[in-house]
């Protein structure tokens, strides 16, 4: 994307006033410091929409919809922010900067990489289908199966054998060796020596389509990576992209919901049996920001990994990430075969399609395959099942829904509900919250209007943090991004330390905009508009930090307590024991500590 300086923003700003510009699609009238009409976002009788021109931001009290000039336009004319600049820059008679000279290369190489990654994967794809240096791959997807239909939708290629061919097609295209060693296409010892030889080719594409990296599968049976994949280059970066999302989209568009499987067959597979709502992570841990990516378009995720170890701790990981991100999880576990690839296979679609009715919520799974492990009669096993399970119920955000679970999981392990509750609650509760916190938590003194989202204290530090972000670079010695439990939190976070590295941080409407998720853009937006977060900013973030870091402690000390507590009743070592008491004594000490000087 280009850049913009800030500069080139104020300058706008400073010439194009916002109620100028509503003005132009609304009828605005003025009550004391703020300007009112009917919104252009929602339909409405009496006005909800509101203008601050000394902020330079709207809000709708009526959808929710706010932001500032930029995102205004970016509305109204269904304009990217760059966009937006530019139509706003020549309305107001100003002059763009050039690029420099390094941004121009840099984006003169993305597109450059992007074409050759677009023209590869159509090569590769007619010389599968085309030719008879792929009559052993043809035959290898006949034989698992697959249909030209599936090759087709999928792009499916065929990388020839010849060490020589890459290399020599591509500079006939006049890609320079500069590109094709930024290509990941090639050893990095060797120039032109390709890393996909007798391979078949899955174009691995991103959420617009767009081709941005290569798997693929060895054909000869003599490799010892039976997959490989372009390395993460200018034009990829892995876990961002979700294999088969691009292909799925519309049917996840309608159904409000997608399948997570483990590898590209299962994907290629569960789509002929017209499941087409499956998509892969590459590699086996799902990540937050792939669950983004599907959640703007899905609320619900079916997890279908494969029955092994691995398939199963990714699963439990994936179910946790679903959680935390708000979506409804269901787990699929296929009897009979151990992959939808192997189930095609071996059954066909009919039966993989069928297979994939039974679905289990993503709690019943966690406690069912626990309780499958470990043995739930001993003490040692409950807890061990316990934990299992925990990392799950720290992610749930309904309070209510938790303590369903709990009760549920207090039955499973016939335990006394309460002292399940009570022993989860010592393991979580933040007991230190301070008077501005609280009311923040409970809406008072924030704009009410905002109800409904989460108002964590992790988030609330945050907001502190994006309203004085010149505290930033001190603060960040101190708070990691994972000493915060808070997705949105964490968000963020990681958008304050991109800012700072890319040097943007001075400009609101840059961090807003470097926001991917739309509602927490909107909170933020709001709390610019608010003198909430800027009074006495570092006496509040001072108190969030130790907070954050009395609950990382306490949650170290309760691990030790566990562990002593099994100790004894197992009669173990103890050298070990006496190890773990005096580890117990030391965190003692220093919660005490921190808890101490100012009597919270
Ligand atoms: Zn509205």
């Amino acid at each position: 994307m280009a850049k913009y300086s800030e500069t080139v923003l104020e300058e706008i700003k400073s010439r194009i006033s916002i109620v100028d510009m509503a003005s132009k699609y609304l009828t605005l009238s003025r009550k004391g410091d703020r300007f009112w009409g009917l919104c252009p976002f929602h339909d409405e009788k009496t006005p909800s929409f509101s203008v601050l021109p000394d902020k330079g931001f709207f809000h709708c009290f009526g959808c929710g919809k706010s932001g500032s000039l930029f995102d205004f336009v970016m509305e109204m004319e269904h304009l990217t922010f760059p966009e937006a600049i530019r139509h706003l820059a020549e309305q107001a008679g100003i002059a763009l900067e050039e690029e420099t000279e390094e941004d121009r290369q840099k984006r003169t190489e993305l597109e450059t990489l992007r074409d050759l990654y677009e023209k590869l994967a159509a090569s590769f794809n007619y010389i599968l289908v085309n030719t008879n240096a792929a009559t052993e791959a043809q035959q290898y997807l006949k034989d698992r199966g697959f249909t030209t239909g599936s090759m087709e939708k999928f792009l499916l290629g065929f990388a020839p054998d010849d060490p020589g061919w890459l290399y020599a097609f591509l500079r006939s295209k006049q890609y320079s060796d500069t590109i094709l060693a930024k290509s990941g296409l090639f050893s990095k010892n060797n120039k032109d020596y390709p890393i996909f030889r007798n391979r078949l080719i899955f174009p691995i594409r991103d959420w617009q389509g767009r081709v941005v990296a290569f798997g693929g599968r060895d054909l000869s049976g003599n490799s010892q990576a039976k997959y490989i994949n372009t390395p993460e280059t200018m034009l990829y970066r892995k876990r961002e992209i979700v294999y088969g999302l691009f292909e799925s989209l519309p049917t996840v568009k309608t159904e409000n919901s997608c399948i997570l499987c483990e590898g590209y067959f299962d994907v290629i597979a569960m789509h002929q049996a017209g499941l087409s709502t499956a998509m892969a992570p590459l590699g086996t841990a799902f990540t937050h920001d792939q669950g983004k990516l599907i959640r703007r378009y899905a609320e619900k995720v079916f997890t279908m990994f494969d029955s092994d170890d691995a398939g199963r701790a990714a699963t439990k990981k994936a179910l946790v990430v679903c959680e935390s991100m708000g979506f409804e999880s269901r787990v699929i576990t296929l009897e009979g075969a151990k992959d939808p690839a192997e189930m095609l296979q071996e059954k066909g679609p009919e039966v993989l399609a069928k297979a994939c009715l039974n679905s289990k919520s993503g709690f019943d799974h966690l406690v069912h395959s626990a309780i499958s492990l470990y043995d739930g009669k001993k003490a040692t096993g409950k807890l061990q099942i316990f934990t299992e399970v925990k990392p799950y119920l720290d992610a749930v955000e309904s309070e209510i829904v938790r303590q369903s679970y709990l009760r549920d999981l207090a039955s499973y392990l016939q335990l006394d509900e309460s002292t399940l509750l009570r022993d989860y609650m010592n393991r979580t509760t933040d007991k230190s919250i301070g008077k501005r916190e609280e009311q923040f938590r409970s809406g008072k003194g924030f704009d009410p209007s905002l109800g409904g989202w989460k108002r964590s204290s992790d988030l609330y530090a945050m907001l502190t943090l994006m309203n004085n972000r010149f505290l930033f670079p001190t603060i960040r010695n101190r708070l990691r991004v994972d000493d915060l439990i808070d997705e949105q939190a964490v968000e963020l976070y990681t958008v304050l330390e991109d800012a700072s590295r890319e040097g943007v941080g001075a400009s609101d409407e840059l961090v807003l905009n470097m926001i991917g998720n739309e509602d927490l853009r909107r909170i933020v937006s709001m709390s610019f508009q608010t003198e909430e977060f800027t009074a006495q900013a570092e006496p509040i973030l001072e108190e969030s930090i130790k907070r954050i870091m009395l609950r990382r402690l306490e949650k170290v000390r309760k691990n030790v307590e566990n562990l002593i507590r099994l100790a004894e009743k197992d009669g173990s070592v103890s050298v070990e024991l006496s190890h773990l008491l005096l580890e117990k004594k030391s965190l003692d000490e220093k919660i005490a500590g921190m808890r101490k000087p100012e009597h919270v």
